[in-house]
């Protein structure tokens, strides 16, 4: 494998860690994204992961509470979550810190940017957690975010169910035609449904390179570093 980028953020979403039941965790298929992403540390990369909540809440999703109540709530999903792959990746002999956007000491390090990119120089994983501490953000918003404070060469994007971008849902409709490469403006002009618009624009606006592959099959991120073609690359 091929030192092909010095530092990465990996965004992986709540789904991806419910091992297609859509909601709670799958063990095996954490551990098999674990493993996979021990695999690529081995290139040298340096590694942050922006881990959604999806699994277990959607702020936008519930009619009970007010917005900002219900994304509070989506946002500590993603704890659960930064926790579960931490653990998993401890146990793989991997070092890993959890930093969190809304303070809770107690169980992981606040975000504080200086002391990430000093952890991600010590080769250590920094799992971002807690989104970016705002309600009507995303994750996806997060992991465009910290891609710039960090100064990350790209975002992989892994998706569940589908391999890439395509033109429409290929779930849907088996004439949709996927796209290898795009470009940030065709993003948002075609209205492709990559990420929200606030993260595509945070994208465009400070050029940061995507890739979107499917992890489904977590060796697609070994693949990427092995400098397979596969997915979509997004500049
Ligand atoms: N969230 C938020 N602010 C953020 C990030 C996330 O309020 O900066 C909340 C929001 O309710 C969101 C939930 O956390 O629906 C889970 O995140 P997301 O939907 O991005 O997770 P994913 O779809 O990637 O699993």
């Amino acid at each position: 494998m091929k030192p092909i980028y010095k530092r990465i953020v990996l965004k992986l979403s709540g789904e991806a860690l419910s091992g297609g039941k859509g909601h709670g965790l799958d063990d095996d298929t954490i551990n098999n994204i674990c493993s996979a992403i021990k695999e690529i540390k081995k290139t040298g990369v340096e590694i942050a992961i922006v881990v959604g909540g999806g699994n277990f809440w959607r702020g936008k999703t519930s009619t009970l509470m007010d917005r900002s109540t219900s994304d509070n709530m989506g946002m500590l999903g993603t704890v659960i979550n930064a926790l579960r792959l931490q653990a998993s990746l401890e146990e793989m002999g991997v070092d890993t810190r959890v930093q969190t956007a809304i303070q809770m000491q107690e169980i992981a390090e606040p975000y504080i940017r200086r002391r990430a990119i000093r952890h991600l120089e010590k080769g250590r994983i920094v799992i971002f957690a807690a989104g970016t501490g705002l309600p009507y953000f995303s994750t996806d918003t997060t992991a465009a975010l910290r891609a710039c404070e960090i100064d990350s060469d790209v975002i992989l994007i892994g998706k569940r169910g589908v391999d890439g971008v395509y033109n429409k849902d290929p779930n849907k409709y088996s004439d949709a035609i996927k796209f290898d490469k795009l470009t940030h403006y065709e993003v948002l002009t075609k209205g492709l449904e990559i990420m929200d618009s606030t993260a595509a624009s945070l994208c465009r606006d400070n050029e940061i390179d995507l890739v979107v592959f499917g992890l489904d099959d977590p060796l697609n991120l070994i693949r990427i570093f092995e400098g397979e073609e596969i997915g979509t690359v997004i500049k």
